[in-house]
């Protein structure tokens, strides 16, 4: 597999760029550089572009059930191949080794049966599912045609299967461009669909600069729908650009997360882990990451008891240390922006009660960061506001509830968010919070429900029957019957 990495994937063939050239991959925690791939050029986009067209008609005329045997062989394909990924992930992101296999690969491989129930549940339905029909009509969901899936470094894996899997079940064929950073489980992710016997132009890769083949992709005529996962500045290009045509755009963008620790709830010690693991895994760099915890101002030193305990279940350092949970980040600009955010932070007046200002850059030392907990933040902080994708945790005290839904809502974003406390009241609290998820006292994550942003953390959903609905436009067919 490894000597796949310096090619695309193009109408069922390994194939090298247009360009002649690669970019290399380099490893966050040495600096060393894991592989190479394509710096794809523009005319790369097109002739996957115009393969995937041509695959179109066959596979959108298969049936549900049909396509689902495929995805069931690419499923098992993946899991043959789980502890490469794992292995690539630690490579590539610096992600720490049992993370890697849990939460990049097997996580993400468990989302694939989700989707596969959900699209078997369309199929079956007769009123709202894939035939539905009104008192006088059919109502066909039918594929958009050919989707451009472009995808950020942070949940490498996970975010392809977010698109292509929903995509390819419900009849479109797909151009996946993934981040330049962590592209290398991409690869891994077509070598598996290829085993598993995708017909030829189904799911083409292409790897390279988004500005040279995002940005391609978008305006091409052939592309009928862009799927991205990334930063709200990107998101803004991307919709802007496919405006111009205009085709169909579906944008998972950034966060600034909120937890609401409730003034009833009786202490705040079984709130850490989870708010810890939601911030400091991955090192932060996560979109959903709950990167400012409201606390009440009487109760704030009970809070900072508790998070000062927790701190010690999150030690930094090499991803292949046995019991490292925070590895670096992903790179060198994600170094510099962290750092400068730590270093704005004081500049603002916040305090910082754990963390320290990063040392400078050297990539031989590694892009690591310590768990950073600045308090006495307030909601108008540049800190408080902006995404920092990194492992800083703003606190942030207030006074009544009201004022905590408001700061809660305060931002710019509206992608995830945390209530804590008793059961009515705080299902109460998610009512009022502009959220697409919000977690009630530690629950988890279900993979078949919606997920996705209110304001600027997106537009569409993925996950769930919703995510699957995305990937289809609908057709109206009246008929007397
Ligand atoms: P990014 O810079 O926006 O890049 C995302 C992808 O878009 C990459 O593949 C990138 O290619 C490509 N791209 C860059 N410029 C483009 C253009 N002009 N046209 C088309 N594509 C272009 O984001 P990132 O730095 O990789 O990821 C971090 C951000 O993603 C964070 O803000 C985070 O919140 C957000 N995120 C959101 C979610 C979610 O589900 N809501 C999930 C994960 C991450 P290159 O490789 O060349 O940069
Ligand atoms: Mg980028």
């Amino acid at each position: 597999m490894r000597e796949r990495f310096h090619l695309h994937y193009i109408d069922g063939r390994w194939t090298p760029s247009a360009s002649g050239e690669t970019l290399p991959v380099i490893n966050p925690a040495d600096g060393t550089t894991v592989a190479r791939i394509p710096a794809g050029a523009p005319e790369d986009a097109d002739r996957a572009a115009e393969a995937a067209a041509r695959a179109f008609p066959a596979w959108s005329a298969l049936k549900v059930e049909e396509r689902v045997r495929f995805m069931s062989r690419l499923r098992d394909e993946l899991t043959a191949r789980r502890e490469l990924i794992a292995d690539l992930e630690v490579d590539e992101l610096g992600s720490p080794a049992d993370y890697a296999l849990r939460k990049h690969c097997d996580y993400q491989i468990s989302r694939i049966d989700a989707y596969v129930e959900g699209a078997l549940t369309l199929a079956r339905d007769d009123r709202n599912g894939l035939e539905g029909r009104t008192e006088g009509a059919y109502v066909w969901r039918e594929p958009m045609g050919v989707v451009a899936a472009v995808t950020p470094w942070n949940y490498p894996l996970g975010q392809i299967i977010q698109k292509i899997i929903p995509a390819l079940l419900m009849g479109n064929t797909v151009v996946l461009k993934p981040s330049t950073l962590a592209p290398l489980t991409a690869a891994v992710l077509i070598d598996a669909a290829e085993a598993a016997g995708f017909p030829a132009g189904v799911l083409n890769l292409v790897q390279g600069r988004g500005s040279a083949l995002g940005e391609r992709l978008t305006r091409h005529p052939l592309v009928d729908m862009v799927s991205f996962t990334g930063s709200t500045e990107v998101g803004r290009a991307i919709a802007r650009a496919a405006a111009e045509a205009p085709k169909k755009t579906a944008l998972e963008l950034g966060g600034k997360s909120p937890a609401i620790w409730l003034p009833s709830a009786p202490a705040y010690t079984g709130a850490v882990l989870k708010l810890f693991e939601s911030i400091f895994l991955n090192a932060g760099q996560t979109c959903t990451a709950l990167s400012r915890v409201l606390v009440p101002r009487s109760r704030l030193n009970e809070a900072h008891a508790a998070m000062k305990l927790g701190l010690e279940r999150f030690p930094v350092g090499h991803p292949l240390t046995p019991g490292v949970k925070v590895g670096p980040l992903c790179g060198e600009r994600q170094y510099e922006k962290v750092k400068g955010y730590i270093e704005l932070g004081l500049q603002e007046g916040a305090e910082l009660l754990a963390g320290k200002v990063p040392e400078s850059f050297d990539a031989a030392r590694g892009c690591f960061v310590e768990p950073t907990i600045f308090t006495n933040v307030r909601p108008d902080m540049r800190i408080a506001q902006e995404e920092i994708f990194g492992p800083v945790l703003c606190v942030i005290p207030y006074d009544t509830v009201d004022e905590a839904v408001e700061i809660a809502n305060g931002t710019p974003y509206g992608l995830s968010s945390a209530v804590f406390g008793p059961d009515e009241e705080a299902l109460a609290v998610a009512r009022r919070i502009r959220a697409g998820n919000v977690f009630i006292n530690n629950a988890p994550r279900d993979v078949s429900a919606p997920f996705g942003g209110y304001k600027q953390s997106g537009i569409g959903r993925e996950s769930g029957v919703e995510g699957l609905l995305e990937f289809t436009q609908t057709k109206s067919v009246f008929h007397r019957w």
